[in-house]
């Protein structure tokens, strides 16, 4: 199809408006007015895939107010929405019918001074201020392709609207832009998807460990009066996940009698049948959770993938015209389950970086280094650095990674061994049977009964994300080979990718030409964002790619 583009030249093309892209392009409007009329402001476009800013954005989420202290010191005059300033904190390791507590919180763990926040609150705050320093932020915009010529990052294609479920233009077809700009800043979250081309077709990542990644899978609770203290913070480790599963969970109060509820599952599992979901729900089962939440009533639900592998996982942060920021980059501090402000941190660097780059008017990757020296100074690198080891300390299980961990803590992150090389999370995963023939078969047991009110399944889970996509449009999660998953895989794996997704995106049913037999179905309207299956599958033939603008979650107090 010959289709003709409009094409829009901007001076900085941004591509997310989260904490990372927005903290990008406040910083950069305060450096350009510090600089007296220097430097001119720049035409700024940050394009965001969710319907409004904080409509995609999930986290925990407790602050940590450092990033925000540089970027805005005056940030509690000027209404920065928080639910609760953090309160008491707690650490337990859990069995199924009891808890332990630590006596003390390590250092790391401890939330003094730190915030209990809504991201998408806190998302919303910052776009406002973005846009009344006259950057453009336009939602409903998801950038689909990354423009490379002769090697150099040139801009972004949009993606187009009104096609239907084979491509075909609709009546309301409308073609995706070219936005050409002279730097291009990519602040997509976890996992981007223009971030995963540019790594692949650049060799950002050339010499990095592979990125790990945990699934979160989180709830928002109206509770019962007195069930939590005033900004109370929990954390847990331990059941339901056996002890060489990673992971664990939250529970923060975020006032009138709200709460936050939350589970974080490794996707290192070798367990082909994991479920974030059914782990988060397994989870609220327990007297611990279960004396806060019972009675309650749920209120939204939301799930992402976090990037987990840190310091040594994360990819060149520049190449000729392109600059990369937040979680995209790895920015992410695993042991305290922190990337908000090294997100924020992030942004600001690589405005400090455009800011050189605009007094010398030179993109090219010699000034764009700046980023890397920047980042290589700072006090996010320190953070990093000093917890470099933490996730690869727990490839041998829970009791292991504790004592790596303590390791770590007195030897500076060093741990007994540095740099520990770590496969794809996906290579993990065994085959059904060899994982039955060495856990049992109740290992891969589901056998819970969602009543809805207190434990819910997938769909019902899903209404209460607000998820909605256009039903005519092509699949946005691209399957390479229906027939290996329809065959190959259903022998080996069981079809994982039906556990795995906490959204009911994909589902095994009667396959009505071959009785007996079962097929994929996928069901994309489900998607709620969070990329597992991009990063879980064990063949790596499903590839996510933005949908139809505006389409996708609408997170509420996530
Ligand atoms: C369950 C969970 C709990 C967490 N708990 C905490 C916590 O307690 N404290 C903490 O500090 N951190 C926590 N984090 C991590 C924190 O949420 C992230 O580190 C942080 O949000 C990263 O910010 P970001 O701006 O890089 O990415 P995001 O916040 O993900 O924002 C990226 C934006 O880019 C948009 N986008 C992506 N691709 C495209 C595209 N191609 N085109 C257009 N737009 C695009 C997305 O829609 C999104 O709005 C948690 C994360 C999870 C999932």
């Amino acid at each position: 199809m010959d289709i003709q583009r409009e094409t829009l030249d901007v001076d900085i093309l941004v591509v997310g408006a989260g904490p990372a892209g927005l903290a990008f392009g406040l910083h950069l409007a305060e450096l350009v007015k510090k600089s007296g009329g220097v430097v001119a402001m720049p035409e700024v476009v940050i394009i965001e895939k969710g319907s409004y800013p904080g409509a995609h954005s999930l986290s925990g989420a407790v602050l940590d107010p450092r990033a925000l202290k540089k970027l805005i010191p005056d940030y509690l005059d000027r209404d920065m929405p928080y639910e609760k300033k953090a309160g008491r904190d707690s650490l337990y390791y859990l069995t199924e019918n009891s808890r332990v507590k630590f006596p003390f919180m390590p250092k790391p763990f401890n939330n003094d001074g730190n915030y209990i926040i809504s991201l998408n609150k806190f998302t919303g705050w910052l776009a406002e201020m973005v846009e009344a320093a006259e950057i453009n932020i336009f939602p409903g915009t998801g950038g689909i392709e990354l423009l490379i010529e002769d090697n150099r990052v040139v801009g972004v294609r949009t993606v187009d609207m009104g096609l239907d479920k084979d491509g075909n233009p609709k009546d309301n077809f409308e073609p995706g832009s070219i936005l050409k700009a002279k730097v291009t800043v990519l602040t997509e979250g976890v996992r981007g998807s223009l971030t995963r081309e540019a790594c692949t077709k650049l060799n950002l990542d050339e010499g990095k460990m592979p990125q790990q990644y945990l699934t979160g899978v989180k709830e928002i609770w109206e509770i019962r009066p007195g069930r939590l203290q005033d900004g109370e913070i929990m954390h847990t480790f331990g059941w339901p996940l056996p002890s060489e599963d990673y992971g664990g969970g939250f529970v923060y109060d975020m006032g009138g009698n709200m709460a936050a509820v939350g589970y974080a599952v490794g996707l290192n599992s070798s367990n082909p049948t994991n479920d974030p979901h059914f782990r988060f729900q397994q989870f609220k089962t327990h007297a611990l959770v279960k004396k806060i939440f019972e009675g309650g009533k749920m209120l939204h639900y939301g799930a992402k993938t976090i990037p987990e592998g840190g310091y040594y996982s994360m990819p060149r942060l520049y190449h000729d015209g392109l600059l990369l920021a937040g979680d995209s980059a790895g920015f992410l501090n695993a042991q305290r389950l922190k990337g908000v402000h090294l997100a924020m941190e992030s942004g600001m660097m690589a405005a400090e970086t455009v800011f050189e780059a605009l007094k010398k008017d030179d993109f090219s990757a010699a000034t764009l280094k700046t980023m890397q020296d920047i980042f290589e100074q700072s006090e996010a690198a320190q953070e990093l650095y000093q917890v470099r080891n933490f996730h690869a300390g727990f490839e041998d299980g829970l009791y292991a990674g504790m004592i790596q961990a303590g390791l770590q803590m007195i030897t500076k992150g060093r741990g007994l061994v540095d740099r520990r090389v770590v496969e794809p999370d996906y290579e993990h995963m065994k085959k059904l049977n060899e994982y039955i023939t060495d856990r049992g078969v109740n290992a891969v047991k589901h056998d819970m009964k969602f009543d809805n009110e207190y434990l819910f399944d997938k769909l019902t889970d899903v209404y209460h994300s607000g998820t909605k996509h256009e039903e005519e449009q092509p699949s946005h999660l691209v399957i390479a080979d229906f027939d290996i998953c329809n065959n190959q895989c259903t022998e080996e794996y069981g079809n994982p990718c039906q556990y795995f997704c906490p959204a009911q995106v994909y589902e095994m049913v009667e396959d009505e030409q071959n009785p007996g037999k079962k097929k994929l179905q996928l069901t994309p309207s489900n998607c709620i964002h969070c990329k597992t299956c991009d990063i879980a599958d064990p063949y790596q033939i499903i590839t996510w790619v933005v949908p139809e603008g505006g389409g996708g979650p609408n997170f509420t107090n996530c």
